[in-house]
């Protein structure tokens, strides 16, 4: 295989030694203003290494989402920083963001998000047209073979099942060739087995193809498709698990998600 199918340098670079695809450096995020603060993100430093699947875990209202967003380019952060690359996103103005959020990332998110007049194919190119660019058919080709899409492209999104409308939202993510996925809970809206069958052609596009995803989750059986979990409570990363399974997972939430916690259950 030549590096052309690793066009952000995982086949014969080692990780390490690029940029990371997305970092953070002391990011904090406060919502509101006066006494009512709600301090989301509280100087968060992490990288997300190129070619890898990285699942941010936490009880609900840790920030996960702030943290998603705020690497995104969607939101931005009180003080401290985050990049792409090595691009600051503090220093891009909106239009540049918009650019980068159509150039370099792709999004999967629990609602797939699908037009249903339009058949898969025309979804899953949509987000290139809408941003003038055209799309690679080998690439396309590529994609629509990893996820099994081929003999549904003619199909419309109400002929689908869950799972495969969110493989749909998978091929219409990796069709501009983003150098990050973030996926928010893209498992949250499906059955067990439809479910697994997503997160393994993720996992799948991470190995394969070198592909880089950040992906939220509350799902511990979900997160043990990734190669590095990272938690978060009350804003801040409090651990990580390198290649985990399930049970480590497990008990990394039972110790984090507690009462008096930022919600506990
Ligand atoms: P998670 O994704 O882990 O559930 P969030 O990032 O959504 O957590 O939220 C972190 C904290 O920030 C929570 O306390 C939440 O209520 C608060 N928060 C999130 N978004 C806003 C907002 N737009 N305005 C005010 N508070 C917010």
């Amino acid at each position: 295989m030549t590096s052309a199918h690793f066009p952000h340098g995982t086949a014969h670079q080692p990780p390490h030694a690029l940029p990371a695809a997305a970092s953070a450096v002391d990011l904090t995020k406060v919502y509101g203003g006066g006494a009512r603060d709600v301090t989301a993100l509280d100087r968060v430093t992490v990288s997300f290494h190129r070619g890898q699947f990285t699942a941010i875990m936490g009880p609900s209202g840790s920030g996960k989402s702030t943290l998603m967003q705020c690497l995104a380019g969607l939101d931005s952060p009180t003080s401290g920083s985050a990049r792409i690359g090595d691009l600051e996103l503090s220093r891009l103005s909106d239009r540049q963001l918009t650019r980068l959020r159509r150039e370099r990332i792709g999004f999967i998110f629990q609602a797939f998000h699908l037009l249903p007049t339009l058949t898969v194919a025309e979804n899953i190119t949509l987000p290139l047209g809408i941003a003038g660019r055209r799309p690679d058919p080998q690439w396309l080709d590529q994609v629509v073979t990893a996820l099994g899409l081929r003999d549904r492209l003619t199909h419309r999104p109400g002929q689908l099942s869950g799972g495969q409308q969110q493989r749909v939202a998978c091929a219409r993510a990796l069709a501009g060739r983003p150098e990050i996925i973030f996926a928010d809970e893209p498992t949250g809206n499906l059955d067990t087995r439809s479910g697994a069958e997503v997160l393994s052609l993720l996992g799948q596009l991470v190995r394969q193809m070198g592909q880089t995803i950040v992906m939220v989750t509350h799902d511990p059986v979900a997160a043990t498709y990734a190669d590095r979990v990272v938690f978060l409570a009350d804003g801040s990363i409090v651990d990580e698990i390198r290649q985990p399974d399930a049970d480590q997972v497990l008990e990394c939430m039972k110790r984090f998600d507690r009462p008096g916690g930022a919600r506990g259950h």
